[in-house]
Formats: C-alpha cells, sequence, structure tokens
C-alpha cells in the first residue's frame, strides 16, 4: 500500500482499488519483497486466521471474482445452479491470478464449497489444499474438544508450508493481533450503527475487506487513521429508513449494490459482509491454550450464521434481538442466488419478522450484476412505503 494516505476519503479510494485488484499486485508486491514468505488463501466464511499468522503465513481472503472476471473456464467443472462465488473463485485460480498461493483452506459451510476444495485439489496438485470441518453440534460437550484437535491437524499442514514449528508465544502473539484488528473494526461498526449518516457501508465495506488482503499490522495502523478520520466528519441524517442487512455472509455483494442500497433512501446500521473476518463477539482470551481457546471462542463467542449449526438459540431470535438493540426500521435480506445456506434460513427469518412485525425486503443478487436499476426501483418503493406510510 503506497505510503502518504491520510484523509478518510482516501484511504476508502486506495482500499477499493486494493480489493478490486484480480491480479493481488499488493499480494504479489509484499512476497517480492518477502522472498521466503507463504500466503494462505481463505475462502469465505470463517478461517482462523491466527494459526496462519502463528506459522509466519500471510493468510489472503479470497473472495471470488465479483463483476469484473469473464467465466471461461469454471463453467466446465460446475452445475449451472451453483452460486457465483464457487465459480469465479475456480476461475480466478484457472486464469493463474491465485498463482502467488501456496495454501488454500476451505470449510464445511455448504456443498458447493466442499466440492470446489476437491476441484481446486484436482487442478492444482501442487497447492495446499485444507478443508477444515468444524463441529456439527455446536451444543455438544465434546465440540470443544473435537474442534481444538481439528485445529491441531490444520496447524500442521501450515507449518509444513511456513517450514518451522509454530510455537505458543507465536499463536498468542496472533490472537492478540486480530484481537486488537477486531476491536478496531467493532469501533467502527459501533461508531456506524450510531452514526450511519457519517459512514456509509459502501465506505466501510472496502475499507475493511482491504484487511484481508494487506499485511494485520499495516492494515491496523489504516483503521486507525480511518477511525480518526471518520470521527471527525460532521453531518446531519438525511430522511431515510434505519435498516440491517442479512443474508452477504458469503459471495459479496458489488460495491455499487451496497451504495445502491443507500442511495434508494436507507442508512445501513449493521451488515453481515465479510462475517468471517470479524467471527467473535469479543477479545479471544491469551491465557492459556491458545489453539483451545480459538475453538472454544468458536463455539462460544462467535456470532450467529446460516453456516453454523447452533440448537443452543434460534437465528431468527439474534436477528430480532439486533433489530431492536439498535433500533432498526427494517431488515434487508440481501441473499446471492442459490446460496443454499442463505435460502434455507429466509424462511425461518420471514416468518419471524412477520410475527414481530419487522417489515422486510427480499433481495436477490449475483457478484457480477453490474447493473442495479430493478434494484433501486424496489428498494426506493420499500423506502418510500414505510416512510409515508
Ligand atoms: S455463497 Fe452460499 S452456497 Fe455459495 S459457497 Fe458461499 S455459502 Fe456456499
Amino acid at each position: 500500500m503506497r505510503a502518504g494516505v491520510e484523509t478518510a476519503e482516501e484511504i476508502v479510494a486506495r482500499c477499493r482499488e486494493v480489493v478490486e485488484d484480480l491480479s493481488f499486485q499488493t499480494v504479489r508486491e509484499w512476497k517480492a519483497q518477502h522472498p521466503k514468505a507463504r500466503v494462505v488463501g481463505c475462502y469465505p466464511v470463517y478461517s482462523p486466521v491466527e494459526l496462519i499468522h502463528a506459522a509466519g503465513i500471510l493468510p489472503v481472503g479470497i473472495f471470488g471474482g465479483g463483476n469484473q472476471i469473464e467465466i471461461a473456464h469454471a463453467d466446465a467443472r460446475f452445475q449451472s445452479f451453483v452460486c457465483s462465488i464457487v465459480k469465479s473463485t475456480l476461475e480466478l485460480g484457472l486464469t493463474g491470478r491465485l498463482d502467488f498461493l501456496d495454501g488454500i483452506l476451505f470449510h464445511s459451510i455448504c456443498d458447493p464449497a466442499r466440492n470446489l476444495a476437491s476441484v481446486f485439489q484436482r487442478n492444482f496438485p501442487s497447492l495446499h489444499v485444507d478443508y477444515i470441518h468444524f463441529p456439527q453440534n455446536l451444543a455438544s460437550p465434546l465440540a470443544e474438544v473435537y474442534l481444538t484437535q481439528e485445529y491441531r491437524r490444520v496447524l500442521r499442514g501450515l507449518e509444513k508450508i511456513g517450514g518451522q514449528p509454530v510455537t505458543e508465544e507465536a499463536l498468542v502473539q496472533a490472537i492478540s493481533t486480530m484481537n486488537r484488528w477486531r476491536s478496531l473494526v467493532r469501533e467502527l461498526y459501533t461508531l456506524r450503527a450510531l452514526q450511519p449518516h457519517l459512514l456509509p457501508a459502501a465506505e466501510l465495506y472496502p475499507v475493511i475487506r482491504a484487511g484481508t488482503v494487506l499485511p494485520v499490522q499495516e492494515h491496523i495502523r489504516l483503521l486507525e487513521i480511518f477511525l480518526e478520520g471518520v470521527r471527525r466528519r460532521e453531518g446531519k441524517p438525511k430522511d431515510r429508513i434505519r435498516v440491517l442487512v442479512e443474508g452477504s455472509f458469503c459471495e459479496q455483494p458489488p460495491i455499487d449494490l451496497i451504495a445502491c442500497l443507500e442511495e434508494a433512501g436507507c442508512y445501513v446500521l449493521d451488515d453481515d459482509f465479510l462475517l468471517g473476518w470479524r467471527w467473535f463477539l469479543e477479545d479471544v482470551p491469551i491465557d492459556g491454550d491458545p489453539v483451545q481457546a480459538l475453538a472454544r471462542a468458536y463455539i462460544h463467542r462467535s456470532v450467529y450464521s446460516p453456516t453454523k449449526h447452533d440448537l443452543r438459540r434460534r437465528k431468527s431470535d439474534h436477528l430480532l434481538e439486533k433489530v431492536r438493540t439498535l433500533g432498526a426500521d427494517a431488515v434487508v435480506v440481501l441473499i446471492p442466488k442459490f446460496c443454499e445456506p442463505a435460502l434455507f434460513d429466509y424462511p425461518l427469518y420471514r416468518r419471524a419478522l412477520e410475527e414481530a412485525r419487522v417489515p422486510h425486503l427480499f433481495v436477490e443478487y449475483e457478484e457480477k450484476m453490474w447493473i442495479f436499476d430493478r434494484v433501486r426501483t424496489e428498494v426506493e418503493t420499500f423506502v418510500e412505503s414505510l416512510l409515508f406510510d
């Protein structure tokens, strides 16, 4: 990232450049400056990036190709009714755009992601491909034991890539650093929930997403400057409705679609973009066994998600609690086409929202969308129906 970026607006512009650069120039430059260093990709939703950091490896978020890539090769490996991110991620690989990766992690979030891991293994035999099996029953007392063991297995693979054993000290340091990163992100989300007119989602999103590409210490400094810049902003709220956006936890919506929601009359108080990178509700403890602490935090201190099966509390209850806590007027359910986990949860959310008399709007998108007229009209109509009811 070039030096001298200072204002919040400059940071937004530069971060947008970073996240829309499908050649991952920033990562390539970093690797050229650190010839012995390794890079591991993280497919959404959640990766324990602390394990990667502790192995001395740079974790990089791999979120598909957005609306800037033609699917020319990946279609032959997947059915037509599969979400876009699966195909565009493979397309990135098949066109050499991910050739800087030494490894990539996938997880048990859905069948398409499971298949993508196997397709990567077959098509890129020299790449370290690992698949993390998260526990299916979080209410089980054995879930923590199981996940700790699973993380230790993943760690052994990362040690091979990093070429050195991972120490407990390195793990604690990595947890501590990521705690700092997530606390800054939480501060930004809190600020935005209280004063959404000062921090549009279309600005916050690229700034945080740049943190999935840049080295974490560099991004922490950037977030600190950005936070200060946003705090200095002034302005009055406009006549808009205050919404939560739910459903975009894996395949990410185009930034212009997020901007379109706001321009059509919404203030976004909260969203689930990049959810896995913001996974924990509070700091992960740094006393005790760090691997176990990460596993425990996954089970007891993490956000709800359609890709997590937690029978201890209904996801719709979490959503309603968020609506009430933040004082939202409505929910925009923004779901990528063919996303099974999101679409399975939608009927449950819809029933709960209707029973609680919380208005909601269902919007389906694809990462490759670049015309938003229809969505804009739908959102404008929804906003007017609430403002002038
Ligand atoms: S967008 Fe949905 S269906 Fe596609 S990989 Fe992600 S969670 Fe799975």
